[in-house]
């Protein structure tokens, strides 16, 4: 047998030891932090949810909603930013947080050294609720699996639930925004998958209405910790 066969027998037989002690899987790293999954088809994954929820009556906001508002973004994203549902604005446009909320979020975003096609935008209610009162739970439990499969294609590093109804949401809680601002929580897409860091924060909504330096300091608290928890530069002072 000539020397670089009797090698390559070697080696194949090496791998196919390591095949069979480890059934075939890759063993897991000791490192337990998450590690993201990139997928080439999540632009098409998401279009697909995005179409369903411009065909959907699964709710009464279906029949009065000028235009469904799906969320949109960086399909691979790092961040995904979680609002309340559309408002007027939102509603006319089809898009998510265009209005002087969305502005405000613009600007928080940029303050991060981000850009929107950075990150992706979306919401629990993908329509607008009338007079913009607060989702009803019939609603939410409507429209959620569309923000669940959305958080599932995208699989985001962190999570950002903007305001009390996206955190008490998304951690099946009924602390007050208050309380959940601040830290990081876990956010459980389902059984064995890793859990998504979520970092709750004011609506853009409310710091508009309590514009103080107390809440401004605190949403960029928020946002800071969210670039050191990714590892990207933390700019000295926000543009508040
Ligand atoms: N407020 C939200 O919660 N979402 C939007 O898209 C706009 C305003």
């Amino acid at each position: 047998m000539q020397e670089d066969t009797k090698y390559t027998n070697v080696i194949r037989q090496q791998l196919e030891l390591d095949d069979f002690l480890t059934g075939g899987f890759t063993i897991a790293s000791p490192d337990t932090r998450r590690q993201p999954v990139r997928s080439e088809n999540t632009a098409s994954q998401l279009e697909t949810v995005a179409g369903e929820v411009h065909q959907c009556h699964k709710c009464g906001l279906g029949s009065l909603r000028t235009n469904a508002v799906p969320g949109e973004g960086n399909p691979n994203a790092r961040i995904l930013f979680v609002g309340e549902g559309p408002g007027a604005d939102e509603d006319a446009q089809g898009r998510p947080f265009v209005g002087r909320a969305g502005k405000l979020l613009d600007k928080i975003i940029a303050a991060m050294g981000l850009k929107r096609s950075d990150v992706f935008i979306c919401n629990i209610l993908k329509c607008r609720a009338p007079d913009n009162r607060d989702p009803r739970p019939e609603e939410i439990i409507s429209c959620l699996p569309y923000l669940q499969r959305q958080i599932e294609i995208i699989n985001p590093e962190i999570i950002v639930a903007l305001g009390a109804h996206a955190a008490r949401t998304l951690l099946e809680t009924n602390k007050s925004i208050g309380q959940l601002r601040g830290r990081f929580h876990e956010y459980f897409s389902g059984i064995g998958q890793p859990a998504i860091k979520l970092m709750a924060t004011y609506h853009p909504a409310y710091l508009l209405r309590s514009y103080s330096p107390d809440n401004r300091k605190r949403v960029w608290e928020d946002m800071k910790k969210v670039l050191s928890e990714l590892g990207l530069p933390v700019p000295e002072r926000g543009r508040r």
